[in-house]
């Protein structure tokens, strides 16, 4: 099997030519190429020596996952569907706007922790993504978006994508080593050159990782609530049962102490008749007293049979208020946000049952 080189972040592309017998300059050459300049065919790798081209073209391949789909809406949101030979594949989305390019990128097919409320939870686990998997999401958007007008700006831009959030299909702390590979790649100068601040892994809670996270690369954190207290956040994000409230938010000041920003986003995802209430939004502000933090209210995106329904705008507006009057800086997603939404988890499980059913209703969109 030859070896992908979207494997590797530049130490390991680094060893890997070394075993080749090849010197350190040559593994960063070819780290441009790739990453920089969205070059996956050797031959076209000018100044890369013949000799050193021939054994990369019998050794070695980049291939990023297959795009299965592709589908742009009318507001510039950008969807991607990766084949990656199992289930029903992954899903990509970016968002522009007027200031940045956000790209939603999955670290899992599937994911095993089975929060009520989410259908990629609903739909079980089958594996981790690669490293080449999850940077291959950025490879595809970046080289494909570069040079493309920004549909809410009008401008062109080298560097499309400026933010990553992990928060497509999959709980990235549970792939804590081909993530941490990824989020490297992000960040190096080498490659995307990401600012920590602006690549952020979402996490529903698993304790143990988010210190690993931090003492290996600490970027933006948000951590998924949903609840304010024990009982029924161990009904809908099960994991707390493992890793109650009280550990989750001490490990969030331990996560602190390393992140490249002075908050934690809280994500929560608001369920109506379940976690919406006021007195709710009132015990979270007891919960969060010493964790610096922002809070992420998240309308709940319904798909079928989920047993769950959106919350009233009232409910968010009264929930809202409660939270930003005890001082707390709260976002609400907007219409675009809902497109995130549609997208983290939820658009892979409608793909699941009825793969027709969902392309024909996103043609429609097109048109
Ligand atoms: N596993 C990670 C990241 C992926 S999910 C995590 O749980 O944080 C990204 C976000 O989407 C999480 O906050 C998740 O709770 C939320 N989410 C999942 N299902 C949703 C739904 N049906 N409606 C709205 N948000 C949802
Ligand atoms: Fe997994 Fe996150 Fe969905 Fe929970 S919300 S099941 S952790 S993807």
């Amino acid at each position: 099997m030859p070896q992908n080189l979207l494997d590797f972040d530049l130490d390991g592309l680094t060893a890997w030519f070394g075993e080749l017998g090849e010197k350190p300059f040559r593994a960063r050459q070819v780290f441009h190429w790739v990453h920089q300049a969205g070059v996956a065919d050797f031959a076209q790798m000018t100044d890369i020596a013949k000799n050193l081209r021939e054994k990369l073209q019998q050794q070695a391949v980049v291939v990023p996952p297959a795009v299965s789909y592709a589908h742009t809406s009318t507001d510039g949101t950008r969807k991607w569907l990766f084949d990656v030979g199992v289930a029903n594949g992954i899903e990509t989305v970016f968002i522009p706007e007027e200031d940045r390019g956000t790209l939603c990128v999955s670290s899992q097919v599937g994911c095993a922790l089975e929060c009520t409320f989410c259908s990629t939870g609903r739909q079980g686990f089958n594996r981790n993504l690669t490293v080449a998997e999850i940077i291959g999401q950025l490879w595809v958007a970046h080289h494909s978006l570069r040079g493309e007008a920004n549909r809410t700006t009008g401008e062109v831009s080298d560097r499309p994508v400026t933010n990553v959030v992990m928060m497509g299909m999959g709980e990235p702390l549970a792939n804590l080593e081909n993530v941490v590979t990824a989020l490297g790649i992000m960040l190096d100068d080498h490659a995307y050159g990401l600012s920590r601040r602006r690549v952020t892994v979402s996490t529903s809670g698993l304790v143990p990782a988010m210190d690993r996270l931090a003492e290996r690369c600490p970027v933006a954190l948000a951590v998924s609530l949903h609840a304010p207290n024990d009982a029924l956040r161990d009904q809908i994000v099960p994991i707390n049962k493992k890793y109650p409230l009280r550990e989750l938010m001490a490990a969030c000041r331990r996560y602190l102490v390393h992140a490249p920003r002075d908050f934690i986003t809280f994500e929560y995802v608001m369920l109506a008749g379940v976690n919406d209430a006021p007195g709710h939004a009132r015990q979270l502000i007891e919960l969060v007293r010493e964790v610096p933090c922002k809070f992420n209210l998240i309308p709940f995106n319904p798909f079928p049979d989920s047993g769950y329904e959106k919350p009233r705008g009232e409910a968010m507006r009264v929930f809202r208020e409660i939270l930003q009057d005890a001082g707390l800086v709260v976002t609400t997603r907007k219409t675009r946000g809902d497109d995130i939404d549609a997208a983290c988890g939820q658009l892979a499980g409608k793909v699941a049952d009825k793969s027709g059913r969902v392309m024909k209703r996103m043609h429609k969109e097109t048109a």
